[in-house]
């Protein structure tokens, strides 16, 4: 691990003001950023350290959900207003990592966390988005784990979270600032695809600090959402395909809106808005669900170890889907009291 310099900031200006260095990382649960560092694919020559600036908020906020940046994935998850508005969002945060990892992960930090491409972490090998112009080995080599939507000749990583395939979902906004003033972005625009840029994961700008997140009203979509997550292992793994679903759904079983976001397939969530809008009008079931990920998974291609991924997003989209439709208390697993059957 290279050395570096540590400072803690106390309140945000402070923060922004040591991030106009663009030597200077900011650090918040330290659960990602560490592990980069102490592998050498970081080398930041300062942090700084944001947790306490007052943004661990998770609050209701204009009939919607206000998320601060550095609120814990844990505390998020489990808070009342989460898990009774928000079901998909608690399932998906739930579905990460492990309750230690959960009770560190800051909200920012899930978004900023990098790729797990096994060549982005050997600095012993060549990676264009730990050394740019260094060239890909994982699209002949190593990439089971990786993408088969939206990659490029120079990067077929992923981005493993799973927090955000359920915020691409629900429309949520990325707040962010700076020493020039505040923006938000949606959080469709949040994460990028590599094209012949893969060392940029997203549009954050340098000196730019994520504050918190917000989350659209959600309501009509409560009863009928879904995250499903398939993995090599059922806690501690990261996601080889996820799903986020939500119905809104008639007496009758007609569909009204739909919101379908899929993770480990792409550089970012992956949603394609034609696939929802063609469901609006059908009664749910297989044939409908089928057609969605037909459409979600157009021009999908894999590069060998992850071909299995193609039958493997559109199974798992059809489950999502059909896992909504049968009500969100069965695909949290809860029984009548809410509680883990
Ligand atoms: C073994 C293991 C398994 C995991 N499994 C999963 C999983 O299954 N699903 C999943 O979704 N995640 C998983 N994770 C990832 C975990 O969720 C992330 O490491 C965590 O969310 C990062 O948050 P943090 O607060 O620790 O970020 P840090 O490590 O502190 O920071 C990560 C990056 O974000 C930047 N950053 C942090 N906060 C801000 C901010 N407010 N504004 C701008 N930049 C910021 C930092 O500079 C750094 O570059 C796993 C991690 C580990 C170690
Ligand atoms: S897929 Fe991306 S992260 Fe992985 S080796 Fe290729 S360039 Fe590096």
């Amino acid at each position: 691990m290279n050395p570096f310099a540590f400072t803690q900031a106390t309140d945000v200006d402070a923060a922004l003001a040591a991030l106009l260095d663009p030597d200077t990382r900011p650090i918040a649960g330290g659960t990602n950023l560490l592990d980069l560092m102490k592998e050498s694919v970081m080398k930041p020559s300062r942090l700084v350290d944001i947790n306490n600036l007052g943004l661990d908020q998770v609050e209701e906020k204009d009939g919607g959900l206000l998320l601060g940046a550095l609120a814990r994935n844990a505390d998020t998850a489990y808070h009342p207003v989460v898990r009774e508005r928000y079901p998909l969002l608690s399932t998906a945060i739930l579905a990460g990592a492990s309750p230690q990892l959960r009770n560190m992960a800051s909200n920012g930090g899930n978004l900023m966390q990098r790729t797990r491409c096994v060549y982005f972490y050997d600095v012993g090998t060549a990676c264009n988005k730990r050394e740019p112009g260094t060239g890909c080995p994982a699209r002949e080599g190593l990439n089971r784990q990786l993408a088969i939507l939206g990659t490029s000749e120079s990067c077929i990583a992923t981005h493993p979270s799973d927090m955000c395939v359920a915020l691409r979902a629900l429309d949520a906004t990325v707040h962010v600032r700076s020493m020039s003033g505040a923006r938000d972005i949606p959080f469709a625009d949040f994460h990028r695809l590599p094209g012949d840029t893969p060392q940029i994961d997203n549009t954050l700008q340098p000196g730019e600090m994520i504050t918190h997140i917000t989350v659209p009203e959600a309501d009509r979509f409560i009863d009928h959402s879904a995250y499903i997550k398939v993995r090599d292992r059922l806690s501690y793994a990261f996601a080889l395909v996820s799903v986020a679903a939500a119905l809104d759904l008639d007496a009758d079983g007609t569909i009204r809106a739909a919101r379908i976001a899929v993770g480990g397939v792409a550089h970012k969530p992956w949603r394609v808005e034609a696939a929802e809008e063609a469901l609006v009008g059908q009664a749910v079931g297989e044939a409908a669900f089928l057609q969605a990920a037909e459409t979600i998974l157009q021009g999908a291609q894999g590069f060998g170890q992850n071909d299995f991924k193609l039958p493997l997003a559109r199974n798992a989209i059809v489950q999502a889907l059909t896992t909504a439709a049968r009500g969100t208390d069965h695909a949290r697993g809860l029984d009548a009291q809410g509680e883990q059957a």
